[in-house]
This record gives structure tokens, C-alpha cells and sequence, in this order.
């Protein structure tokens, strides 16, 4: 049994958390939201009231907080107080540059860091079988991978440190690409006559066939447990895929790389967004009628 603190006990941290527990370890939370706090408790999660109180004594301190600023502040309180030895993950999506530094906090104070960002939303948090991708070095991806394991259905080491946030973003630009393509595809389908079904049918079974269409499908019907059949409500949210997408954009800028779809898929998510934060981002189709 290992002595965990988690930080950010949300929508994700919240059933991370509790997997954790389940796994049979001692996990100290703290989160300054009562209603998350209230959740944990009664998961078997033994809350504090400030972040330091619950690091203490602890030999893994996870995160899973809203961006790296937050990240950032939160590491300057609990590094003097951390166990010595004891082992950072850091699974909140942030942007490379800022994992960098938050992993430069850490080890100049003798700490191994992980960034560890996930994919695999609520559900996956939930069920214990979120996909984690990892960047740090071979010791601490080895000292941290037993502690993942109970929330994991897949651990991937991508390489040093930001290589899991780089991933990540990489990763969502691609989806949201393909979400808008998927979206266009079945627009155009239906002003040529074909039904939704039969282009879901071809797809899937082709070249196109990719997780927005497969999984995600943007139109009702071909895929009854997609958000399209539930008003859009999420599954990804909006707001999410804006933030992953601006994390994009900045390592875009930062690198000189030229990404003329992501850049356009990032404007088209900026104004979804405005009216539709809180719509799965499938519902994006709605802005190609
Ligand atoms: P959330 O807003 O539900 O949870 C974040 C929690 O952090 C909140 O409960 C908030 O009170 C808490 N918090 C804020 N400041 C804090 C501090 N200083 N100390 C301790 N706790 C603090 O968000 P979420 O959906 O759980 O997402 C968390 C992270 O995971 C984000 O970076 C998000 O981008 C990423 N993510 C989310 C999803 C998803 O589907 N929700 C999927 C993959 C990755």
C-alpha cells in the first residue's frame, strides 16, 4: 500500500481518485470545492483542507487540475513540504512549455516528475481504463507506472519530459480534424441524396473510417450510444477541445510548425465554442448546415 496525495478531485480526478482506493492504497485528496470533496469522502478518500496537509507524508502526489498556472502555484506550496523521495505525476492537460518548467520545479528540489496527461474522458476515469501518455525519464516512468496501473488501460511512455502533453496535443488536433471532416462528410452526403446510414455503413468499413465516425458518429441514428442521439450532451465537451486546441495553437507558434487544418479547425472550435461550451464536440456539424 502506497501513501497517495491527489490534488484535484474533479470530474476526472474525483474517479481517478477513487480507483486508486479500490486498489487498496491510502489516498489523501484535497480539492477546494466542497461538492468534490463531499464525492471523495464518501469514495473512501481521506480529504484535507489545504493541498500541504494532504502531501505530507505521502510518497506519490498526483495532480489533475484545470491548467498549469494552477499547476504551477500549486507546486510551489507542496514541494518544500513533499516526502523526500517521494514521486510527482502530473496528469492535468497542459501546455508543453509549462510541464517543462513545473518538471524543472521538481527535480531542483530532488523530486522525480512525470507529466502524465490521459485521454479516455469521464467514462474512462470512471472505469479505471483511461489511456495515459508519459513523458519523463526511464526511472521515474518505471516508479510511476505501478501507481497509474489501477486507472490505466493503457500506459505509454513517449519519451522525456512534456513528451506525454506533446502527444496529447498532437493527438487532439487530429480528432478534431477529423470530427469536422466527418461532420462535412455527412453534410454533403445528405444534399447528395445518401442516407446517414449508408455512409456510416461504407466508412466504417473504408478508408475514412476513423473514431469521430466510428464512435463519435455526428448524426443520430448509426450509432445509438454517440451525443448526437442525446442532444450533444457531452461525451467531450466544447470547452475541452477549445483548451486542447489552444494548447495546440501555442506549441504550433512555439515550434514553427505549420499546421494549416489544425489552425483551422482551432478557429472553427474558438467560435463553436462562444454559443457552445458545454455541447459534445461533435455537435460542431450543427455550424455546417
Ligand atoms: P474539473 O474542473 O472537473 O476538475 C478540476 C478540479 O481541480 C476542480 O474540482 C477544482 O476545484 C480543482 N482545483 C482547482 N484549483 C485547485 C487547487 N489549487 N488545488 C486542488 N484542486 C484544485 O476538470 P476535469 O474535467 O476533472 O479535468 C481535469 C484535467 O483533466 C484538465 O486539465 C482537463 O483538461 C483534463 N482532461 C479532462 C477530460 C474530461 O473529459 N473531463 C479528459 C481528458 C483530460
Amino acid at each position: 500500500m502506497t501513501t497517495i496525495a491527489f490534488l484535484g478531485l474533479g470530474n476526472m480526478g474525483g474517479p481517478m481518485a477513487a480507483n486508486l482506493v479500490k486498489a487498496g492504497h491510502a489516498v489523501h485528496g484535497f480539492d477546494p470545492v466542497p461538492a468534490a470533496v463531499e464525492i471523495a469522502q464518501s469514495n473512501g478518500i481521506k480529504v484535507f483542507t489545504t493541498a500541504v496537509e494532504a502531501v505530507v507524508g505521502a510518497q506519490v502526489v498526483i495532480t489533475m487540475l484545470p491548467s498549469g498556472p494552477i499547476v504551477k502555484s500549486l507546486y510551489e506550496d507542496i514541494l518544500p513540504v513533499a516526502t523526500s523521495g517521494a514521486l510527482f505525476i502530473d496528469s492535468s492537460t497542459i501546455s508543453v512549455d509549462d510541464a517543462r518548467r513545473i518538471n524543472a520545479q521538481a527535480v531542483d528540489r530532488g523530486f522525480a516528475q512525470v507529466d502524465a496527461p490521459v485521454s479516455g474522458g469521464v467514462k474512462g476515469a470512471v472505469a479505471g481504463t483511461l489511456a495515459f501518455m508519459v513523458g519523463g525519464s526511464d526511472e521515474a516512468f518505471s516508479a510511476a507506472r505501478s501507481t497509474l496501473d489501477p486507472m490505466a488501460g493503457k500506459i505509454i511512455h513517449c519519451g522525456d519530459t512534456g513528451a506525454g502533453q506533446a502527444a496529447k496535443v498532437c493527438n487532439n488536433m487530429v480528432l478534431a480534424v477529423q470530427q469536422i471532416a466527418v461532420g462535412e462528410a455527412f453534410k454533403l452526403a445528405e444534399k447528395l441524396g445518401l442516407s446517414d446510414q449508408a455512409l456510416y455503413d461504407v466508412i466504417t468499413g473504408a478508408t475514412g473510417n476513423c473514431w469521430a465516425v466510428q464512435t463519435n458518429c455526428p448524426v443520430p441514428g448509426p450509432v445509438p450510444t454517440s451525443p448526437a442521439n442525446n442532444d450533444y450532451k457531452p461525451g467531450f465537451a466544447t470547452a475541452l477541445m477549445n483548451k486542447d486546441l489552444g494548447l495546440a495553437m501555442d506549441a504550433v507558434t512555439s515550434t514553427g510548425a505549420r499546421a494549416p487544418l489544425g489552425t483551422h479547425a482551432a478557429q472553427l472550435y474558438r467560435s463553436f465554442a462562444e454559443q457552445h461550451a458545454d455541447l459534445d464536440f461533435s455537435a460542431i456539424i450543427q455550424t455546417l448546415r
